[in-house]
């Protein structure tokens, strides 16, 4: 065997392997064999597992740092749902990296803030994969301005795509976890160290998220008994379309209350996720909300 075909089978091992411990950790049967073709009395691990990991929704995973989480969790050999709401291009790029990497995946599109989209979401996974094992919480805007000069739409838009599209993905989320016997499940929201300090221009987003921190706590409390834990990541400034718009002006000033004088990267937000979601040591990590925000807040 050549170097790099040994390396590409270590991987695809060490791939199918932590799948098996992730399906463990959520309750499924442990096929090892599965994918895994014979060759001449030997067994060949093919270079793309197939993928039977625990089933993964991400929305907003077109870009920035929902799309840096569905790989990660991809890469496990997750099968992940890759949700957007404008971005066909971008989330379908997302998918084909999923599956180059030895994950499954398919794109949904859906507006989180939308009832109806939320179910159709669900339904689509379910069609799919025949389960839910974890939901990420990901999908946000902004409309930032004053208090003063706020308008209802923006807060609005706001609320409905930050809050209350959180809240239908975790109520239809529990409710299809809570359909495969025994119950488990992972949530993980991705609130804003705003949500915990607040922040000038910012009130309808850190509302928004410090209701996503609430909603957290609450989960964790009302689910804890059926296996479900539920958990708030809150990133400060990480390098996306989103702080793009900031400008280096405003960015100058932001670096100097960061600790670390830098933005986060999506893919350290997306290491984090993956241990919550996926690890079977964070399964006793429920109701918190965990900054990774190169020390602003502490
Ligand atoms: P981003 O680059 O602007 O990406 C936003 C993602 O959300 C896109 O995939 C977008 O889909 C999707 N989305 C927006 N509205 C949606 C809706 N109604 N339904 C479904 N998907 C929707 O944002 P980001 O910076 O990666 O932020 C991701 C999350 O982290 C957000 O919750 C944000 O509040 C939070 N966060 C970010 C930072 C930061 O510094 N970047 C800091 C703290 C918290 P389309 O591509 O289809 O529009």
């Amino acid at each position: 065997m050549t170097t790099a075909a040994a390396s590409v089978t270590r991987s695809a091992v060490t791939r199918v392997s932590k799948s098996l411990k992730q399906r463990a950790a959520f309750g499924a049967a442990v096929r090892p064999t599965r994918g895994v073709p014979v060759t001449a009395g030997r067994r060949v691990l093919s270079t793309r597992a197939e993928a039977d990991g625990p089933v993964c929704i991400v929305t907003g995973a077109s870009r920035g740092i929902g799309a840096a989480i569905a790989l990660a969790l991809g890469e496990t050999g997750a099968r992940v749902v890759v949700n957007y709401a404008a971005s066909a291009g971008p989330a379908e790029e997302v998918a084909a990296k999923i599956k180059a990497a030895g994950g499954d995946a398919i794109v949904v599109q859906a507006n989180v803030g939308q009832e109806e989209d939320v179910k159709r979401l669900f339904k689509e996974t379910m069609d799919a994969f025949g389960e839910v094992n974890v939901v990420v919480n990901n999908a946000g805007i902004t409309r930032d301005g004053l208090m003063m000069r706020m308008k209802m739409q923006q807060w609005q838009e706001v609320i409905d795509t930050n809050l209350t599209g959180v809240f239908m993905m975790c109520q239809e989320g529990t409710k299809m976890m809570g359909k495969k016997k025994p119950v488990k499940g992972r949530i993980v929201n991705i609130a804003s160290v705003v949500g915990v300090t607040g922040n000038a221009g910012q009130a309808n987003y850190s509302a928004a998220k410090a209701g996503v921190i609430g909603l957290t706590k609450t989960i964790a409390r009302e689910y804890s008994g059926r296996n479900i834990v539920c958990n708030a990541i809150a990133p400060g400034f990480i390098a996306s379309d989103m702080t793009a718009e900031l400008g280096p002006e405003i960015e100058k000033k932001i670096l100097t209350t960061i600790p670390l004088n830098r933005y986060g990267q999506p893919e350290e937000v997306a290491g984090l996720v993956k241990f919550l979601a996926l690890d079977p040591a964070a399964a006793y990590i429920t109701g918190q909300t965990i900054c990774i925000d190169g020390g602003m807040v502490m």
